[in-house]
């Protein structure tokens, strides 16, 4: 299984070590425990929250994905920040993209602080910058790229070579990219993280989130964490995520489709100054000339949906200083641009032409 492709991992998964009656699906073991066969001795699985058949068929996959050795299922993707959190200790340092998922800001700023751990916030994609502000307590660089709302790129191979450096840990928030578009781990992160809520379960029925590692000592950690916190993704969450990353590469690759033809429409549309595509995947951010025709584009999409989130089949649009970005202080949203009048657009598999009629009706 190791050596196939992506297209083909999406499918077959890693296949569940339990099935004797040659289902062609992982079932949902619905159980909270599993009986012992006899003193001292396990199945394997002894308790829901430490593992349970369905939730391994999904880790497996997911890990076989980003190329790593363990990952571990969520109930959702800040769940999995906040175990990732656990850690750091009071005195710890840590640095992450200015242009943060707002709940993963509000996270570190009202939840990891008070516990005296200091977090920065510096442009990732400044190596140079990013090195100065390296010391002797910083103990992790958290990156995400292309960032959020703003697709800012971070090159994951150099800071990874700083990280090695200092021997601190690179942790990589690769929602927006997917394994098909950016693997992190290859790339030198230590551990990836995902919002399992997006593109992996991809159609806006299920919250979950993964920690993905290759490090058999940090996968020991964050497993003791794991099991001792219990914010584990239940098995039918997991049937239904496994069910989503079945389409998730050929999903991608036409998100990315229209996705490109949505930038370059907009791009051309003089009522928008600007436009952020990464180049790859769904996620699109743009300004437009004043705030009022951010209103009436929220109120005059029919196809596109107005709502948080992104990743899924259907295209969604936001409003970030409302919405996914209300946390962030003010100052730092005007200096990073997330303005009144910034709107992001996760781009679903529908015709791309219905998508463009829409926003141009919408626009008008
Ligand atoms: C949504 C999201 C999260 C949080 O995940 P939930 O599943 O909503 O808890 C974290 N990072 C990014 C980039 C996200 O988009």
């Amino acid at each position: 299984m190791d050596n196939k492709r992506i297209n083909t991992i999406c499918v077959h998964g890693v296949r569940d070590n339990n099935n004797i009656t040659g289902a062609i699906t992982v079932p949902v073991y619905q159980s909270a425990t599993f009986t012992h066969p006899g003193v001292g001795q396990s199945t394997g699985y002894d308790y829901s929250r430490l593992q349970n058949p369905t939730r391994e068929a999904l880790e497996k996959t997911v890990a076989l994905l980003e190329g790593g050795t363990d990952a571990m299922a969520f109930s959702s993707g800040m769940a999995a920040m906040a175990v990732l959190c656990e850690l750091f200790s009071p005195g710890d340092h840590i640095i992450a993209t200015s242009d943060l998922y707002g709940g993963s800001v509000r996270l570190f700023n009202h939840v990891v602080k008070k516990n005296s751990i200091s977090v920065d916030y510096l442009d990732t994609g400044d190596i140079e910058s990013l090195r100065r502000h390296i010391n002797l307590n910083t103990k992790a660089i958290f990156v995400e790229t292309p960032s959020n709302p703003m697709m800012q790129l971070t090159d994951i191979r150099a800071v990874s070579a700083a990280c090695r450096e200092k021997n601190i840990l690179l942790i990589v928030d690769n929602t927006f990219l997917t394994p098909v578009y950016q693997k992190p781990l290859e790339l030198g992160a230590d551990i990836v993280l995902h919002s399992g809520t997006k593109y992996l379960g991809g159609h806006n029925d299920t919250l979950a989130g993964f920690l993905v590692t290759g490090n058999a000592e940090l996968s020991e950690k964050l497993r003791f964490l794991y099991k001792t916190i219990g914010a584990c993704l239940a098995p039918w969450d997991c049937f239904l995520i496994l069910r989503g990353i079945k389409t998730l590469a050929i999903r991608m690759e036409r998100i990315t489709e229209n996705a490109g033809h949505i930038a370059e429409w907009l791009g051309r549309h003089k009522k928008v100054k600007s436009v952020h595509y990464a180049g790859k995947g769904g996620m699109i951010s743009f300004e437009v000339e004043n705030s009022d025709i951010v209103t009436n584009i929220l109120r005059g999409v029919r196809t596109i949906l107005y709502a948080e989130s992104l990743g899924g089949v259907e295209s969604l649009i936001t409003y970030p200083i409302l919405q996914t970005h209300a946390d962030v202080p003010e100052e730092v949203r005007e200096v990073l641009g997330i303005n009144d009048r910034l709107l992001r657009l996760s781009v679903g598999i529908e015709d791309v032409y219905d998508l463009i009629d829409d926003l141009e009706a919408a626009l008008e």
